[in-house]
């Protein structure tokens, strides 16, 4: 059972071959059995699990029929759930558990999935790696060695190794697709606005979206409509209607423009992601696709834009953690000042501590203006590059990330040479677009990923442009060894 995607679940369940309380339980056992070798879950909530499934079999006796009613899911372990340790991979929200659901939490409840657990991440969505979370690294299940990205890192590494069918994530610079891609699924980050931020623990506000991540594009469809839509408690959530993302996924291909930016094949890029990439897009021109050269001028500035953008909002989002109201306090503070000193220093690790540093620098009197708004100043660029791009193409294609998963540990000192690794994924979010990353191959046993982005507001091209793709390809449907 564990091998179905949540549309063959859908089915499973709708012609009674298993009920959701069946499939639960044996996806708790592989959980129990398998996941020590991954660390992808933070916690595992059986108890609830068990009752939502037994709720969800009853709400079908009684004639419903919802597409997701009964399937499985887990969520990245920054939205907030009712009862249950929300950590944030951080050890200042160890014993913190929220008294109320994210709406994205609870919209998917609503919708009858039952969650098997929270996933294991970055501490605060901080890193690509998920090497920087308090309940230690997460392990790619295509090579135990190597690292399955992050920050969405846990999610990545349980539906990989189908632990169970999808889970969400979350995308500030690109946590949602750079995983998705050094694990062999399919992710999206959605239009910022499209999906509410209520009860998600902020990173960098202006920057964080949430979205699906699973292994075929036709399951992120199914998961993104019961993620999407205008939430009233998320100011920055967009009231534009949500489209049926499925009836759209078998849109013909024929004439679609595909721009491919000449700045994302230089010389950052592993030849090998290159020639997968490549490959992805002679298939795509085989299904009736044109390609056309386009370019991204002002790429080569993004990240050191969103390295200045994200901490600061880091930095002011983060203030809250004081040792008064939430989370971890340290021991018999002397007074106010050391309160919030040891409480900090102790509950949040180095990598959130280096960026709370670097944004309360950039955000200071006398360097705002030479950091802070000279990197806004940047960001309407790239945007106005995307901008004139859609002009001449329907959607945007090149590699996820430049460089395959690299061993656990092998970037720990130096961060920069992580921040790199995002190159193609942080102008989407700097911009507010949508990008979804699918399966294109291996190099050496580990998995490589393509992005495509596509204008506001169009995830339906971005799903529907990777469902042809996985029509005529089976990247997405190979399992690592041993899962
Ligand atoms: N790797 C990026 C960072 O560390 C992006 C993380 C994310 O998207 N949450 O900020």
């Amino acid at each position: 059972m564990h091998q179905l995607t949540l549309a063959e679940i859908a089915r499973g369940l709708a012609d009674k071959s298993f009920s959701s309380e069946e499939l639960t339980t044996a996806l708790l056992a592989r959980i129990e059995r398998l996941d020590p070798q991954l660390n992808s879950f933070i916690s595992v909530t059986r108890e609830q699990a068990l009752k939502q499934a037994r709720h969800a079999d009853q709400r079908r006796a009684q004639g419903e029929d919802g597409v997701l009613l009964g399937a499985p899911i887990a969520h990245k372990d920054l939205f907030c759930t009712q009862g249950v340790r929300t950590s944030c991979g951080s050890k200042m929200l160890d014993t913190f558990t929220a008294p109320y659901d994210a709406t994205v939490v609870a919209r998917l409840a609503e919708a009858g999935m039952v969650s098997l657990g929270k996933t294991n991440m970055d501490e605060f969505a901080m890193g690509s790696a998920n090497e920087s979370s308090h309940y230690g690294a997460v392990k790619n299940p295509w090579s135990l060695e190597h690292v399955p990205g992050g920050s969405s890192g846990g999610s990545a590494a349980a539906v990989a190794a189908r632990l169970l069918p999808a889970a969400t994530g979350t995308d500030t610079g690109g946590s949602i697709r750079q995983p998705a891609a050094l694990t062999s699924l399919t992710g999206l980050k959605p239009t910022y606005g499209r999906v509410s931020r209520w009860g998600m623990i902020a990173y960098a506000s202006s920057l964080d979206q949430g979205g699906p991540m699973a292994r075929t594009a036709e399951d992120c469809a199914l998961l993104l409509q019961g993620m999407a839509g205008f939430d009233p408690k998320d100011s920055t959530s967009v009231d534009e209607p949500v489209p049926d993302y499925r009836a759209g996924l078998d849109a013909p291909l024929q004439g679609l423009r595909i721009g491919l930016p000449k700045e994302y094949f230089g010389s950052g890029l592993d030849p090998r992601i290159g020639e997968l990439v490549q490959a992805s897009v002679k298939a795509l021109e085989q299904l009736g696709a044109v390609v056309k050269e386009i370019s991204l001028p002002n790429m080569q500035h993004a990240i050191p834009a969103y390295y200045v953008i994200a901490p600061a909002e880091a930095s002011s989002n983060l203030s809250r953690f004081d040792g008064v109201r939430f989370g971890h306090r340290c021991a018999d503070p002397k007074d106010l000042t050391d309160l919030y000193k040891r409480s900090r220093g102790e509950g949040f690790g180095s990598e959130v501590q280096r960026r709370i540093m670097v944004g309360t620098y950039a955000l200071s009197a006398g360097y705002y203006d030479a950091y802070y708004v000279k990197a806004q100043q940047i960001r309407r660029l790239i945007k106005n590059d995307f901008m004139a791009a859609f002009e001449q193409v329907d959607v945007i294609l090149g590699p996820t990330t430049p460089n395959l998963a690299w061993k656990l540990g092998a970037k720990s000192d130096d961060p920069v040479a992580a921040y790199l690794e995002d190159v193609y994924t942080i102008t989407a979010n700097l911009a507010g677009l949508p990008g979804l990353s699918m399966p294109a191959g291996f190099v050496d046993g580990l998995p490589v990923g393509v992005q495509l982005l596509a204008p506001y507001f169009q995830e339906g091209r971005l799903l529907n442009v990777a469902h042809r793709y996985q029509q005529v390809t089976d990247w997405h449907t190979r399992a690592p060894n041993g899962f």
